[in-house]
């Protein structure tokens, strides 16, 4: 049983989740506009496992929802749904701490395959990993552990989101090698290898603020021109 937050003002559209989601075990919780789900997001008392996100909200945007709630370190797993769908919401939406991405009208198979997605990443990733992947990797400045999505860096310890977690380990588990963006999207995000590569790029862009001493010039996270990317420790 997992507590989920929709946030959601189109009254049909929560109804529907919330009964969709309860059938399948869940306790659902409703907010309707973007300050109450910032309110609910900042109470420590009652901790929740998954918020879907509507960006579209009266008196607060989604984004600033996320982005409230990650720059206080809260960092739950969040699936933005929303009917903007031109790439730089997209972007935006994951950049301001979204995990997923899910365009209205979506399929209500299609929510729950992600919430189900995001629910279990959730919970691998609070145990330790029983393959071969590695729990701690140092490498230039930074150390990091996968298993408590920690990154400790000279100016402190960072909490990494899921999808920076996953995409890190992706690249430090194929040290050396070019790995494409289709790959990442595909091993990261569960999306299909077109869905838009952009969004990988933006994560980039974000690990390497956090690991690189000098981000314009990378010496961990590399681009490889018309490819993707590569690590080296
Ligand atoms: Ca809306």
């Amino acid at each position: 049983m997992s507590r989920i937050l929709v946030v959601e003002d189109e009254a049909h559209l929560a109804e529907g989740l919330q009964y969709n989601l309860e059938a399948e075990g869940h306790v659902v919780e409703i907010a309707v506009d973007g300050p109450s789900a910032a309110t609910r997001l900042a109470d420590p008392e009652r901790p929740l496992d998954l918020v879907i996100l509507d960006l579209m909200l009266p008196g607060m945007s989604g984004f600033e929802v996320a982005r409230r709630a990650r720059a206080a370190g809260n960092y739950v797993p969040i699936l933005v749904v929303s009917a903007k769908d031109e790439a730089a919401d997209v972007v935006r939406g994951l950049e301001e701490g979204g995990d997923d991405y899910l365009t209205k009208p979506f399929r209500l198979e299609e929510l729950l395959a992600r919430v189900r997605g995001l629910l279990r990443r959730r919970r691998w990733d609070r145990v330790p990993r029983e393959d071969e992947s590695p729990r701690s990797v140092t490498f230039g400045r930074v150390a990091v552990h996968f298993d408590r999505f920690e990154l400790e860096t000279p100016s402190g310890t960072l909490r990494l989101t899921t999808r920076e977690a996953g995409l890190l380990r992706a690249l430090v588990e194929r040290e050396g090698q070019a790995v494409t963006r289709g790959e990442l999207l595909e091993d990261v995000w569960g999306l299909r290898a077109d869905t838009n590569t952009r969004v990988v790029d933006s994560f980039i862009v974000r690990l390497r603020r956090y690991v690189e001493e000098d981000p314009a010039r990378p010496r961990h996270i590399l681009s490889v021109r018309g490819h993707g990317y590569r690590f080296v420790s």
